[in-house]
């Protein structure tokens, strides 16, 4: 998920690799590793922090300008594995032959390691990366050449992956794959370097060749090979193109803004937080980190979800789903009010929390409070090794990735994605049929697909943004599971633009709000065509009756609404419990343009932090 550079090369390499790792620092990551090869002999430094830290300790070792011409170098930023020097990669196998560095997740890690140890292999991380060097490794036992070895390793993982490994005896050139994650390859004059993002390159080259998933490479000083995973000696001819952009315009990928990139990051965010968690036509969910207290999770009587800000919407939505599928009483109390209002447990209560960064104040004292009256305390965090990961009993990390931009979207649909795959999990251990079951995740499997056709209209959200932008107010309304993301909605319109958007429940707003609305005061509805769709649409004729400029979410086909909203946004058909999901992107779309015409500063808005850390 984070950042690799791998340099082979007539210039000295351990310059150019820690240069590479300074430009790829704006992605946020929790430690940093080299290796270098000179003459046979490889040297490793890792350490956890910036690469400053990392930098401070080779100068120290007196390796800043060694004389090799290869190595490998990585930011990372841990799904497997707390944030530790013996974490933090390079890997390497037990005979330090071969260093590896990986962006990623090996899903099928557990079975890969368990067989290694088996035969004897001993591993020196918990990270899910170091199966794929002792692989290789083992590869080359058994006879093969390294190029040979590296295929027969790859072919036996499943996940996703860049990777990059430099071998002590092959000093000629580096192994590099790809799948699901990015990888590059800069093509000097007498040097590659090897990249997860092209910022990491520019500074040498800026002509670059882009692997696609399912392929490797051999890179060596002046020249490249490049072949599918699958198939050995076809070689694939690809041109490299020549970028033209400025490192910044890089580091966010051509978008202007973090958080648009991140947005559109949102359908690999559902990916990657069910990645190896569910087989869709097997009926079955299940997660690592929670394994050892399913039979606890079974007697599971009553839940409370406690989160602050976006987590907690998500933690709305995660009641919707669990008391529907599993048909556990649930309720979301605010991180801030948790601790204070004297909440009661039962012996079979369970505590939930929802964090992105995993260090959130509010949240962190809730955990401290239930852990007092000895009840489960379940985390789904984002970062991974941060306190609140660490202080709950156990977790499951939605492994979204860094996420730079304030207001959160990606970590948000990552949450929603883990919460109903739980919601599935203690369903199952319920009564939740498997056809059901079956049903459900058939359209999650969909969903990243689905959430790109809304991002490919994304021109629509703009075009409604030029429209309301000057509005200084504006109410969302949803029914059941549209309800939280009035909400999001809302919270996300006021954060980054700075109108006042008032999220509520469709069926409330004639009980109050209704006052409010005049033809200056428009409503953002979310009205997909589901089981509540009849009394949604009386709400909708109610504010029409006060002359309120409508924007209606609609399911894709829905006539009815085209013909009563002002203006519609649609989101394809998909299980009734799974359009949040989709709906949400759609307010997302619209906040950002929003606050992106008025010009204001869509990363970092005004009195707010990424991790707020005090009560
Ligand atoms: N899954 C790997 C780890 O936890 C790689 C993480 C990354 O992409 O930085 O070490």
């Amino acid at each position: 998920m984070c950042g690799i550079v791998g340099y082979i090369g007539k210039k000295r390499a351990m310059p150019v690799l820690l240069d590479g790792l300074k430009r790829l620092e704006y992605r946020g990551y929790d430690s940093a590793g080299v290796a270098i090869l000179e003459n046979t002999e490889v040297k490793a430094f890792k350490k956890v922090g910036r690469v400053e830290n990392l930098l401070k300790a080779i100068e120290t070792a007196g390796e800043l300008d060694s004389m090799a011409h290869i190595g490998v170098a990585h930011t990372r930023w841990a799904t497997h594995g707390k944030p530790s020097e013996e974490n933090a990669h390079p890997h390497s196998d037990e005979f330090g032959k071969f260093w590896l560095v990986h962006n990623g997740i090996i899903e099928n890690y557990e079975e890969l390691k368990k067989e290694l140890s088996e035969s004897g292999v001993k591993f020196s991380s918990e990270t899910d990366t170091e199966v794929v060097v002792q692989l290789i490794a083992k590869e080359m036992e058994a006879g093969l050449s390294f190029e040979e070895a590296f295929r027969v390793a790859l072919k036996k993982l499943r996940g996703a992956y860049g990777i990059v490994v430099m071998s002590a005896d092959e000093p000629e050139y580096l192994m590099a794959a790809r799948n699901s994650s990015p990888l590059l390859i800069g093509v000097g004059d007498g040097e590659m370097i090897v990249a997860s993002d092209a910022s990491a390159v520019v500074g040498t080259t800026k002509k670059i060749v882009y692997l696609e998933d399912g392929e490797l490479a051999k890179v060596s000083a002046d020249g490249l090979k490049i072949e599918l995973i699958a198939e050995a000696g076809k070689e694939l001819k690809r041109e490299a193109e020549t970028v033209d952009m400025d490192a910044s315009e890089i580091e966010k990928d051509g978008h202007d803004f973090f958080m648009h990139k991140e947005i559109f990051e949102i359908p690999s965010a559902v990916l990657n937080a069910g990645r190896g968690r569910f087989i869709a036509s097997e009926g079955l969910v299940k997660f690592g980190g929670i394994e050892e207290i399913k039979s606890k999770l079974r007697d599971i009587d009553r839940i409370i979800i406690s989160a602050c800000g976006t987590a907690a919407y998500a933690g709305l939505l995660g009641e919707y789903f669990i008391e529907e599928l599993a048909g556990i009483p649930v309720e979301v109390e605010i991180g801030s009010e948790f601790r204070y209002r004297s909440p009661v447990f039962t012996e079979r209560t369970a505590l939930i929390v929802v964090s992105q960064s995993g260090e959130t104040a509010d949240t962190l004292a809730a955990v401290r409070e239930a852990k007092e009256k000895g009840i489960l305390v379940l985390g789904i965090v984002n970062v991974v090794g941060s306190t609140i990961a660490r202080e709950v009993d156990c977790g499951i990390y939605t492994h979204a990735g860094p996420e730079i931009g304030v207001a959160s979207t990606k970590a948000f649909i990552s949450q929603l994605t883990v919460l109903l795959l739980l919601a599935i999990y203690l369903g199952r251990q319920r009564n939740l049929s498997v056809n059901e079951t079956k049903e459900i995740l058939a359209d999650l499997e969909k969903l990243p697909e689905l959430l790109d056709s809304i991002l490919h209209r994304e021109k629509l959200a703009k075009k409604l943004a030029k429209k309301y932008k000057d509005f200084t107010s504006m109410a969302f309304l949803g029914r059941k599971y549209s309800f939280p993301v009035a909400l999001e909605g809302a919270l996300k319109l006021k954060e980054i633009s700075y109108i006042h958007g008032e999220g509520y429940p469709a069926g409330e707003f004639k009980h109050g709000p209704i006052a409010l609305l005049d033809e200056k005061f428009p409503v953002f509805f979310i009205l997909p065509s589901d089981d509540v769709y009849e009394k949604s649409k009386s709400n909708l004729e109610e504010i029409k009756a006060r002359q309120a400029p409508v924007i209606a979410i609609v399911t894709e086909g829905n006539k009815e609404l085209m013909r009563m909203a002002d203006d519609v946004l649609e989101i394809p058909k998909i299980a009734n419990i799974l359009s949040p999901f989709l709906s949400t992107l759609w307010t997302y779309l619209f906040a950002y343009h929003v606050a992106d015409m008025k010009n204001l500063d869509v990363d970092k808005p005004r009195n707010l932090a990424k991790s707020v850390t005090v009560e």
